[in-house]
């Protein structure tokens, strides 16, 4: 039998609810056949352990993660503390030390939710969205000066490279390629940005060359906005920058009703590294500790993560199991219009992989 070893970070806020109701769910999904079993280690990095030791995680953290199959996340955010410590002491911290270059973000109206777009039919909303996950927007480059004088000065350098745009395009193209309906729409704003966005452009047009079989199509970033309300159904594969890519999925999200139930998989496709898996949102402080997260978000991402470890069969019975939770709306959160809270919608998924 096989053993997949996977590290579960909760961080923060709802993460500390959401990850450990993934990992029950792994747990009874490896129980219930004999190809694999998990084997699981905590961290308990995040606003705790900065608050004890000044920093989100050890500095040789890296190297406790590297072995691992699969890292399972929450959140990274705490009241107390200002978001971009959070952020990038750990989340960026492991997205960027392990080359997590592509951020998949799958969204699709499941069963018996209801997106607020009336004129969503059943299908009509079925996109991923690639999101560039290690340059761009939120490479980290700029710098403050003079801070507190009239004089001061901030800035933030979107950094874009030749081989990060050339490697996500070619993710995206193979992506689409994959998908049923092998259209991808590239996001720009080339008409505003008009350096690295026109490289962008110039680099999609090239691999587009690579992917005869794909059909694409290019849209800039605010009139995408609009198309997702207006047109969902002419959007399936969707690539764009970091910072482009982080405000449409919370988007899709909505539109498929809740950032509650959206996965994300930052992977590195190389598999020189571990891949990340984590539900979109973040630490949701006004609800927090009270046990009304939906979990659904964490469910999706475990699916990516079995997914990602090429077990298809269980990953499908995850999924299956989700979509029949969903399904029956006395089963919905509060952030769905429900009063189901995360252990009953925890030990419903679990019932139906363990078979009771
Ligand atoms: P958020 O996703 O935490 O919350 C936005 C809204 O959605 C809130 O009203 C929240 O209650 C609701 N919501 C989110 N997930 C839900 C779930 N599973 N079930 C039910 N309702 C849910 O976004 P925010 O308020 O912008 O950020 C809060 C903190 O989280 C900040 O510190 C931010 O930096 C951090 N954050 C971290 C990540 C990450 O680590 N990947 C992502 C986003 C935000
Ligand atoms: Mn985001």
């Amino acid at each position: 039998m096989k053993t997949y070893r996977i590290a579960c970070i909760p961080g923060d806020g709802i993460g500390r609810e959401v990850v450990p109701a993934g990992r029950e769910v792994l747990a009874a999904l490896a129980a219930a056949q004999t190809r694999f079993r998990f084997e699981f280690e905590n961290f308990d990095w995040g606003g705790d352990y900065y608050r004890a030791h000044g920093v989100m995680m050890p500095a040789d953290g890296l190297d406790a993660l590297r072995g691992k199959d699969a890292i399972l996340f929450g959140s990274a955010g705490d009241p107390e503390i200002p978001d971009h410590i959070t952020l990038w002491g750990l989340r960026l911290k492991i997205c960027q030390g392990f080359d997590q270059y592509a951020n998949v973000r799958p969204t699709r109206v499941l069963p018996g939710i209801d997106s607020p777009l009336a004129r969503c039919g059943p299908g009509d909303l079925d996109w991923v969205i690639v999101r560039e996950n290690s340059e761009g927007e939120y490479s980290g480059v700029g710098g403050r000066a003079h801070q507190g004088h009239p004089i001061e000065v901030a800035t933030d350098v979107s950094i874009m490279t030749r081989a990060g745009v050339l490697r996500i395009l070619r993710f995206a193209f193979r992506l689409a390629q994959s998908r049923p309906r092998k259209h991808l729409t590239v996001i720009t704003k080339s008409n505003a940005q008009r350096h690295a966005m026109v490289m962008w452009d110039e680099i999609a047009l090239e691999v587009s060359r690579e992917f005869p079989d794909v059909t694409w199509d290019k849209e800039l970033v605010d009139a995408a906005t609009a198309r997702m309300v207006n047109r969902p159904a002419s959007l399936d594969t969707i690539v764009a920058t970091n910072l482009h890519a982080d405000i449409l999925s919370d988007l899709a999200a909505a539109l498929a009703g809740s950032l509650g139930i959206a996965p994300t998989a930052n992977l590195d496709p190389e598999r020189r590294y571990p891949s990340m898996f984590e539900p979109i949102h973040g630490s949701a402080f006004d609800i927090m500790g009270r046990g009304l997260a939906n979990p659904i978000g964490t469910f999706w991402s475990c699916v990516m993560l079995l997914e990602h470890l090429g077990e298809t069969a269980a990953a499908a019975a995850l999924m299956g199991a989700i979509e029949a939770v969903t399904a029956n709306r006395a089963l919905h959160t509060r952030d769905l219009g429900g009063s189901a809270m995360t252990a009953d919608v925890t030990q419903a998924v679990c019932g139906l992989l363990s078979g009771k």
